[in-house]
């Protein structure tokens, strides 16, 4: 470590809050795949900001959108209205097939919203008694921090010491309809569902799960809302994770790539039955629907469906599954995901997979594990296919040189 990088960690350290614990780098500077550290040397960046840099650093266009809106106007609150964000609400009710899109910022902000929304629902349309909603959730899933969302976590860290947590919480196993249908009761708002468990391991339910759920939930009258935070747009080698199932959730969530890894913009998506239950006062956010990550947002739609990057993550995906599991280290036990959200899971008593990134790093590649010793690769999706093959090449050397 260079005396730059030393010094920087070190005021992080001292200053900063200890709630995370970053590889031994700092970056300064992106531009496509890669970062550059403050010593100058350059990284493979194979995270891509846990799947919200989908277009890669410094877009031009993207960069362009965000200073010229800087520059005219950034923020006004939703006291008023602004020129950008009616055109972005449109753009992603035709694109997606809702008739209301509310805005917010983060992942967990939009997961809230379509919690608050599914609980007002049960009590105005399904009839639930009030207080009584309860919403289901899987195990293994992520989907924020808040108080509420930890209290749906399956995962002790996320959850310890930060207690109490709201009531009408319930947890079913990931992937299994059946227990789905067992834990539906008359009083039950709405099953929230990622397509692709990504913090939880890059857990990938078997095909056919989402139109289950789906079923079963239009049979009683609960919600299905897909968490596309990090599957959607793009990321799974489909639109949107649903997809893969041709499931339309009653809810949407989207982030992360909504706002082309510049800023946090998100969104909840939903029909009137669903949206109407807000009324001016309910609910929002200083910082929502702001024309800047609203002007970012709908130069990432463009570039989405212009480039249709989609069917590349499907290819590519696919492509270096392919070549992970033809060379397959010992130390690996299985390699997963769909499209370029992937996972490699070393066995559990070999070297971990927080080891393998280490190395990895030293090697020029930026990549982070996940709990359950599964290394992660969500790169940008405008990786092209001989830099992935490098990486995944790479990945091969480092992990099947690790002491077994
Ligand atoms: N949902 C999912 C599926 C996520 O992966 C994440 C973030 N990893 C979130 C929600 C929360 O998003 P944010 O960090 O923007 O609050």
């Amino acid at each position: 470590l260079g005396p730059g990088t030393h010094a920087l960690r070190e005021k992080e350290h001292r200053f900063g809050a200890h709630n995370y614990a970053p590889l031994p780098v700092v970056f300064q500077r992106g531009e496509g795949v890669w970062l550059w550290d403050v010593e100058g040397r350059r990284y493979l960046d194979m995270m891509g900001a846990y799947s919200a840099a989908a277009f890669g650093h410094s877009h031009p266009r993207l960069v362009r959108a965000l200073t010229e809106q800087a520059g005219r106007l950034a923020l006004t609150s939703r006291a008023f209205s602004n020129d950008r964000l009616p055109l972005l609400l449109e753009r992603l009710c035709v694109m997606f097939g809702y008739r209301r899109a509310l805005p917010v910022n983060t992942g967990l902000e939009a997961v809230e919203t379509a919690l608050k929304a599914a609980r007002k629902w049960a009590y105005q349309v399904k009839g639930v008694p009030t207080d009584a909603a309860e919403i289901i959730a899987c195990h293994g899933n992520f989907h924020g921090r808040s108080i509420a969302i930890v209290g749906l976590s399956s995962v002790a860290q996320y959850r310890h010491g930060f207690g109490p947590f709201p009531p009408g919480l319930k947890l079913v196993p990931y992937g299994d309809p059946q227990a789905l249908e067992e834990a539906i009761t008359p009083s039950t708002a709405a099953f929230l569902v990622e397509p692709v468990q990504a913090e939880g391991g890059i857990i990938v339910p078997p095909s056919g799960y989402l139109s289950r759920c789906a079923e079963i939930c239009r049979r009683h009258n609960v919600l299905l809302i897909a968490d596309e935070v990090q599957t959607g747009l793009g990321r799974t080698g489909r639109l949107l994770g649903c997809d893969h199932d041709g499931v339309r959730p009653d809810g949407l969530i989207l982030g992360k790539a909504l706002g082309g890894g510049l800023l946090p913009v998100s969104a909840f998506l939903a029909d009137n039955a669903v949206m109407d239950v807000f009324q001016p006062g309910d609910h929002g956010s200083t910082f929502g629907g702001n024309p800047l990550g609203a002007a970012v947002a709908l130069e990432v739609l463009d570039l989405l469906f212009e480039t249709r990057i989609w069917e590349h993550a499907e290819r590519l995906g696919a492509h270096l599954r392919e070549r992970l599991a033809a060379r397959r280290p010992p130390c690996v036990r299985e390699i997963r995901g769909r499209g370029l959200l992937i996972g490699i899971e070393l066995h559990p008593d070999g070297p971990s997979a927080a080891l393998a990134a280490e190395l990895l790093l030293a090697r020029g590649l930026a990549t982070r594990d996940t709990h359950r010793s599964v290394l992660r690769l969500s790169p940008p999706l405008i990786i092209d296919q001989d830099t992935a093959e490098w990486a995944v090449d790479t990945i091969c050397d480092v992990l099947a040189a690790l002491p077994q």
